[in-house]
């Protein structure tokens, strides 16, 4: 019997006329604006979005490596896929599948040795060259850090009207394609890292830290604002370390950048993430006292609270820098919501350090953050160490996501009977309501009619979630034209 679906050593078929694309995107935001972006260069190929899987020509998985069995989450993804692929060559139809992001980047040309059903494997810096691979009609790998950016290569935003319908774990303030209007959206800044911490693939995997010029990103911002985006949130792996080349002569700190920003009328917020401790210079801080459009939220992870594990993570930072910083970032900011990033069982903590890192959380008070016990990333530094047990790092994450679910209850209290300006960006769960983000990023969710779907309101909270705001318009609001 043949393999159906064995293509290595032939061309494979020609795309069929109508191609229609389906990308499911795993990770964090980068990966959503990624996907955004890949799916603006196949769209300017005409491709089409494709509602399932089954229905694509194209199945395009854009990955994520940063923790444990990324790999085999994939690879078990691919498997499912295999079927559908073998089952579209018996009706007729050459379905392909491209594996994109940071698996792609990390697993290579292994991706097409242990997947057979895989057509092409694109490194998160050679999207651009994913037409011309699918073109190719033979199984490639692209996983070079390119001379030429990514980024000159990209169609102008909003080209595409196309849907993603991908894995979200961390949706935020992704956009949901097909609405009348898009509230919110995400814009790549900055890309790659220098910092090296010792449990981190990103150095290997997004390659050197590379910043956007400026005016590239306010072309990109302005084509934004022109489709109706109101609230833009910046990105970077490392983002507060973004210096890309200004107008004239020299580079841009992220402090002048988000200025320049703000002068762009239709744009009414401005958020960025996600910033190392290290990089949060002083321009940057006092950007949150002297900008209005710059939201009352930051993201800046600390990973740990203790000074020994932070100097074996290699995190430049200690707990009292840390602390310190955030007190500064207070005065400027009063308001400011603090979200963060920890660790736990990184190799050699003892219960001795995890209570330091308690210790930290309780001094912080963390309007909301994201907790994971470490994981082993193959050719860091950290994966050759002694390991923590996993009962015992399991056990500290519960002890951890306790005390940040309190802390994260207890900010959201504060908001009952608040008003503030919320920006709707998509239909409730039930027929009649809609759901925006507070300046804080929580989610509200108010009764109000789809017209309204893209304005900024007025809100009262008269109740509070588990994990969201329930409020009520205040104003008469104002539907968008
Ligand atoms: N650049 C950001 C910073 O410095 O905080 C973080 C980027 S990383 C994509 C997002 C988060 O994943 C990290 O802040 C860290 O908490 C977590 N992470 C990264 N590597 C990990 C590992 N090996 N095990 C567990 N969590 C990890
Ligand atoms: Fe990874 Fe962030 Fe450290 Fe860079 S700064 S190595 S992206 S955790």
């Amino acid at each position: 019997m043949s393999n159906p679906e064995t293509t290595q050593g032939k061309a494979a078929p020609e795309l069929s006329e109508a191609r229609k694309v389906y990308i499911k995107t795993y990770g964090c935001q980068m990966n959503v604006y990624d996907s955004e972006r890949m799916a603006d260069i196949l769209a300017a190929e005409g491709y089409k979005s494709a509602e399932t899987p089954e229905d694509a020509d194209l199945v395009l998985l854009n990955t994520c490596h940063i923790r444990e069995k990324a790999a085999e989450k994939v690879y078990s993804e691919i498997g499912r896929l295999r079927a559908l692929k073998a089952r579209a060559r018996g009706d007729g139809r050459a379905m392909k599948i491209a594996v994109a992001g940071c698996v792609a980047q990390a697993e290579g040309a292994e991706i097409l040795k242990r997947a057979q059903s895989v057509d092409v494997v694109v490194g998160p810096q050679s999207y651009h060259r994913l037409p011309a691979l699918l073109k190719a009609g033979k199984r490639a790998v692209e996983t070079e850090f390119p001379a030429e950016s990514k980024f000159d290569h990209m169609p102008e935003p909003g080209f595409r009207n196309m849907r993603l319908p991908g894995d979200r774990p961390q949706p935020l303030l992704q956009q949901q394609a097909g609405l009348p209007r898009h509230a919110a959206a995400f814009l790549t800044v900055q890309e790659g890292c220098d910092k090296f911490c010792t449990f981190c693939v990103v150095p290997y995997t997004r390659g050197a830290e590379f910043s956007r010029p400026v005016a590239r990103i306010v072309e990109e911002a302005e084509a934004l604002a022109a489709r109706g985006v109101k609230d833009v949130m910046l990105l970077g792996q490392n983002v507060n370390a973004y210096h890309g080349a200004g107008p004239a002569a020299g580079a841009w700190p992220l402090a002048r950048l988000l200025a320049r920003l703000s002068e762009i009328s239709g744009i009414e917020r401005l958020r960025y993430t996600t910033s190392h401790p290290r990089d949060m210079s002083d321009d940057l801080i006092a950007a949150h006292r002297d900008l209005p459009k710059l939201m009352p939220y930051l993201h800046l992870p600390a990973q740990s609270g203790s000074d020994r594990i932070l100097a074996l993570m290699n995190r430049r930072h200690d707990r009292n820098f840390y602390l310190r910083l955030v007190e500064r970032l207070r005065r400027a900011r009063p308001d400011l919501a603090l979200s963060g990033d920890f660790i736990v069982g990184f190799p050699g903590e003892t219960e001795a350090d995890f209570s330091a890192t308690l210790d930290l959380v309780r001094a912080v008070g963390y309007a909301q953050a994201y907790s994971f016990k470490y994981s082993p990333r193959p050719g860091t530094p950290a994966a050759g160490e002694a390991q923590v047990p996993d009962a015992v790092k399991a056990e500290r994450l519960q002890r951890l996501q306790a005390l940040l679910d309190e802390g994260q209850a207890a900010f959201n209290a504060k908001m009952l009977g608040r008003e503030f300006d919320l920006l709707l960006e998509k239909p409730g769960k039930r027929p009649g309501q809609l759901v925006g983000r507070s300046p804080w990023l929580q989610a509200v969710h108010v009764d109000a009619p789809e017209s309204l779907i893209g304005a900024m309101v007025k809100v009262a909270v008269d109740r509070i979630g588990s994990n969201s705001l329930f409020g009520a318009l205040v104003d008469p609001p104002r539907a968008v034209a």
